[in-house]
């Protein structure tokens, strides 16, 4: 599996890029909206300050063109040099929408004589001011008031045209000002984002790293704990889980070193006892035997330790294989204890059963009579004949209690910690007469575990054990 490492994740990819680039598009989409707004508003300012410039100048020359009835004569020198002092163009409009005078009169675009089909002119001609902005190749403003003609009683109209190129031209300059200002707010925020995300990245570079290398094998890192924010939690979580793995990685070597170790001896044992039937011509009948018997019970022995590692195996595949039934506990224990008995007959050891109340409990038959069967047959095995086992079966309101309290041996305050682990034993010469291999309270507190329940011991040497084996009963 291969791992993608920052220095080879492509630079879309990249949180510090994707953070740089987001406040960037959220930094600069306001100013557009905001340079949009404002050049309108600008834009409205300067046109209108236009329009309150030339209105008056329009009303000026109507009362001129209404004093002298539209006549051409009185009018057109007037409409000429006020056009070249105002700069603009002006046009009157007679009441059928005709031009009667145009300061452009020289130019090729002279409207004079041309009736003019304009909304502004019509509405002029039936009592209407109005303004008008036309937006091209060339920026123009009409200003077209309409003008009383006494000698006909009907409206004409004065139309004044500025071209207004000169504001759009500023307008133009000050939008490219406004977009060139957005633009180095955008590099500024990414620049800034970019080089401030190192801060909110370098932990992480630094977690992948360690991770990177742990993965790799060399689990005994840890990744540095240098803040409080969220990378502290994910640092301490990971720093804890990999204890846990480092833990279990431990316990796997020693199990697999105790389980080559254990089954070393009898090969061992094997070996030699075979090696020294070879290395004879003739061996004798009975000391063959004898060494056949040997070997066969260090096979034994291995086909024991197998037996239970295998019955260890099971119970740690945990819920996957576990078969929970209502069972009646006081049952199944004396059931064990009639498989028992003639173990504790031939060790010439009184094997008692009390029971005080009949309880009920959830559990994997199969799983916990091994698990009980292990300690009762511990308390045989371990003590000397003459003694006895006795077993107790009780429970309160939340939980049952299997007390196997035996005469025997007993075990040092200081190994009662150790014999649940694998492959532990007490007395390793002694215990190997017995025919144990170390696994059976280890398989007896995995499947008490399994069953929510625990298992407590208390024992004084050459006195004798008690064993408490606690489960939860069952609820109805
Ligand atoms: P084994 O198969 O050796 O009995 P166990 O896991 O069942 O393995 O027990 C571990 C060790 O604990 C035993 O080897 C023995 O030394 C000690 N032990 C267990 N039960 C008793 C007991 N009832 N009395 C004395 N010692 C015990």
């Amino acid at each position: 599996m291969s791992v993608i490492t920052s220095d080879r994740l492509p630079w879309h990819h990249s949180i510090r890029w994707r953070l740089a680039l987001s406040y960037v598009a959220l930094s600069i989409v306001p100013l557009l909206i905001f340079n949009f707004t404002i050049m309108s508003a600008i834009q409205d300012y300067f046109i209108n300050d236009r329009i309150s410039e030339i209105q008056p100048r329009a009303a000026i020359m109507s009362d001129i063109v209404a004093r002298f009835n539209f006549d051409s004569r009185h009018i057109q020198s007037r409409v000429r040099t006020r056009s070249s002092e105002w700069d603009v163009r002006i046009v009157v409009i007679d009441y059928r929408a005709r031009v009667i005078e145009d300061s452009n009169w020289a130019a090729l675009d002279s409207l004079i004589g041309r009736t003019l089909l304009r909304p502004d002119v019509f509405a002029a001609l039936s009592g209407t001011n109005t303004t008008y902005l036309h937006r091209g190749d060339e920026n123009v403003l009409y200003v077209t008031v309409s003008t009383r003609d006494e000698t006909n009683g009907h409206n004409g109209a004065v139309m004044l045209i500025a071209n207004v190129d000169d504001i759009f031209n500023s307008l133009a300059e000050i939008r490219t000002q406004l977009y060139l200002y957005s633009l180095a707010v955008g590099l500024l925020v990414f620049v800034l984002v970019f080089a401030m995300s190192h801060r909110i990245i370098a932990p992480l570079r630094q977690i992948v790293r360690v991770v990177q290398r742990m993965s790799a094998g060399q689990l005994n890192l840890r990744i540095p704990v240098t803040s409080r924010d969220e990378y502290a939690i994910l640092a301490r979580t990971f720093n804890n889980m990999t204890e846990k793995l480092e833990q279990v990685e431990k316990t796997r070597e020693e199990f697999v070193s105790n389980v080559s170790h254990e089954l070393k001896t009898p090969l061992t044992a094997i070996k030699v006892l075979s090696e020294s039937i070879l290395s004879q011509n003739s061996v004798p009948e009975e000391v063959s035997r004898e060494f056949m018997h040997d070997i066969n019970s260090e096979v034994d022995r291995m086909v024991n330790i197998t037996n239970d590692l295998l019955a260890l195996v099971k119970v740690d595949r945990r819920e996957l294989s576990m078969n929970i039934s209502p069972t009646d506990l006081n049952a199944l224990v004396e059931s064990i204890l009639k498989r028992l008995a003639p173990l504790a007959e031939k060790k010439k050891v009184v094997l008692l059963f009390e029971e005080i109340r009949p309880v009920q409990i959830d559990a994997d038959e199969v799983k916990l009579v091994l698990a009980i069967s292990n300690i009762v047959e511990n308390g045989i095995k371990y003590t000397p004949g003459g003694g006895t086992v006795k077993v107790v079966v009780n429970a309160d309101h939340q939980n049952a209690f299997i007390t196997i309290q035996d005469t025997g041996i007993g075990i040092p305050e200081e190994e009662q910690d150790k014999i649940f682990n694998r492959f532990y034993r007490v007395d390793k010469m002694r215990d190997r007469g017995t025919g144990g291999t170390g696994l059976g309270l280890a398989i007896s507190r995995s499947t008490v575990l399994l069953h929510n329940g625990s298992i407590r011991i208390t024992s004084k040497p050459e006195e004798g054990s008690v064993f408490v084996i606690r489960l939860p009963i069952r609820m109805t």
